[in-house]
This record gives structure tokens, sequence and C-alpha cells, in this order.
């Protein structure tokens, strides 16, 4: 048994790199052969063996010598994480079959375009590190700077109840509630998945009593809400988007109808019945929206702008 163990892994060692970049491929050939995975993947011997391996892989994706090292790096260490490792681990001179398993598919699933962040499977927002899948969009630098806004506009010692919507990640429920202690936010998704990364996002910062996490489209069956907040989807259907986001990130969190601008118009056409007297709400929204908005709505939001200098917000104070 040994000696055939050691023959397929040195079979397959000897195509390596084909084998991984074709991960489906792998599974089929190899593992009916040889059951035990860890075989599959020969251990690295180093980790600076493994750093350059990977970077050599990334590089035609990725183009950039330096950045295709890095994260090369970067996936290593995930990839310890995933293992069940320390991260500190990588500075001891041998890896395990296990890290250099999970490595190579890390290193094949980003070569195939994959995010970095679905690869790693977290991404950070305003200092907050998510669970992040393909479900769940990546947040983005514009959506840390709705939380901005969204923070000048509640009080410190706020008592308010807050609707999230489109909630995805978690990321700006979570952000607002960290920021603003006496809130309590209802976050809520139509997508089954998504709830359940938010719900572990939630419960990773130990906010389960402040943060809610509700299945349903854009409004609860009832509540009433001092703030609606909502990154929703608001890219028009037949615009182009480029292929590491068509191709990986969640259409439902991206197309928001014909116009882009049918989600949103929707949640604010709803948002009276759930509104309190006086309450505020705040979009993110497309950057070429400005003027079919104020049409709509006859000048009722004030506009602002992203760090790019693009209309991206847009806010009604109640
Ligand atoms: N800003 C996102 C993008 O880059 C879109 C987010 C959304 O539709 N809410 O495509």
């Amino acid at each position: 048994m040994l000696i055939k163990m050691k023959k397929s892994a040195q079979l397959i060692q000897s195509n390596n790199d084909e084998c991984v970049m074709m991960n489906k491929k792998l599974d089929a050939n190899c593992n009916s052969r040889i059951s035990n995975h860890e075989v599959i993947s020969m251990p690295f011997s180093s980790v600076s063996e493994a750093i350059s391996w990977g970077a050599k892989m990334l590089l035609e994706s990725i183009g950039d010598a330096s950045l295709a090292e890095r994260e090369s790096k970067w996936l290593l260490e995930s990839s310890a994480v995933s293992a069940g490792r320390d991260p500190l681990f990588l500075n001891q001179p041998d890896l395990t079959a296990r890290v250099s398993s999970v490595f190579r598919s890390h290193i094949a699933r980003r070569s195939r375009g994959e995010p970095l962040s679905y690869v790693i499977g977290e991404a950070s927002f305003r200092g907050i590190d998510l669970f992040v899948t393909s479900d769940v969009l990546i947040p983005r630098p514009e959506t840390e700077q709705l939380v901005d806004e969204i923070l000048k506009l509640i009080p410190k010692a706020a008592e308010w109840q807050i609707l999230d919507q489109g909630t995805g990640s978690g990321a700006i429920a979570i952000a607002v509630a960290l920021e603003r202690k006496l809130v309590h936010v209802t976050g809520i998704d139509k997508s089954t998945s998504a709830i359940d990364i938010a719900k572990k996002n939630v419960k990773r910062y130990g906010l389960e009593n402040r943060i809610d996490i509700i299945e349903a489209d854009i409004f609860p069956k009832e509540g009433l809400f001092d703030m609606i907040i909502a990154n929703l989807p608001y890219v028009p259907d037949k615009v182009d988007l480029p292929k590491e986001i068509s191709e990986w990130e969640p259409v439902l969190a991206l197309r928001g109808g014909p116009t882009g601008m049918e989600v949103i118009n929707r949640s604010i056409e709803l948002s009276n019945k759930f509104l309190k007297p006086n309450g505020l709400l705040i979009y993110e929204i497309g950057e070429e929206q400005e003027s079919g908005f104020r049409e709509h709505w006859q000048n009722r939001f004030e506009f602002k702008k992203d760090l790019n200098n693009k209309i991206r917000f847009m806010i009604d104070r109640g």
C-alpha cells in the first residue's frame, strides 16, 4: 500500500502544476486512484519554496510580480488558518501536507480569476474582519464612506431602530452598531445564503443582542424605524461590469433593474409605512443616477460624492 501511494504521489507530483491548474481533473484523476487526499499534494519543503511557487503560478493572471508574491504569501497564511494552523507556524521550516494541499487549491482558484477575498474567505471593512463567500458582495471602499455618512446622521446617544436593507455580509449593520452603542439594527436580505454569512459575522462581533438578521425582500413584516440605510443593487441590467465582478459576485446584489434604480425606488415608495415621523433615509447609488432620482422624487434628496468625486450617496434627512 505504501509503495503504491508513493508511486501515485510521484506520478502526480511530476505533473503537479497542470494538475493544480485544473483542479477538477485532479480530483477525478487522482482521487479515484488514491483516497488519501493528503498524498496528492506533496508538502513544500519550505515556506519560501511555497511562496515562490505560488507567485509564479499567479503571475500570468495578476501581471505584477511583486503583487503576485504578496498575494501568494497572503494565500499561504490563509491556507494555514484554513488548515487549522496558526499563521505563525509558517515561520517554521516545514509545511504540513494539509497546509500545502489547501495552498495549492487556493492558488488554483485565484489564478482562475476568483477574487482574493473569496479565496481567503474574508474581507476587511473599516477595520472589521468579515467572512465573505461569493454569496455576498465584497464590501467596497465607497460603502465604507456610506458608513461615514450614516454615522454623521446618528447622534452618539441615539437609541434608534435602524433598518439595513440588502445587508449581504452584514458589513454596514456591524460597522454602525460598533460605532453607535445604543442603536438596534435589523439587517434584511432576500438571499438565504447571505443571511447565513451575515449571522456568522454578527456572532463574530458578539452583536446578536443589537443586530437582528432577517430573511425577507426589502422590508420586514412589521416594524417602525428611525432610519433606513441601504446599499441595495443599483447597477442597470444592461451595463457591463468588469469580469472580476460579473463572473464572481452575486447578481442579486448588483443588478437593480432596467435603469438600476428600481429596487431603491421601491424601497422609497414603501418607506412611509416603516419610518417613524421625520425618519431618515440614506442610500448608496450609481454615479449616473442623480438626475433620474431628482426627477422621480422632485428634489426630495440631497446627494453626496464619494472619494473619487462621483455622486454616490442620497440622503433624506426627514
Ligand atoms: N458599487 C458596486 C460595484 O462596484 C455596486 C454595488 C451595488 O449595486 N450596490 O459594482
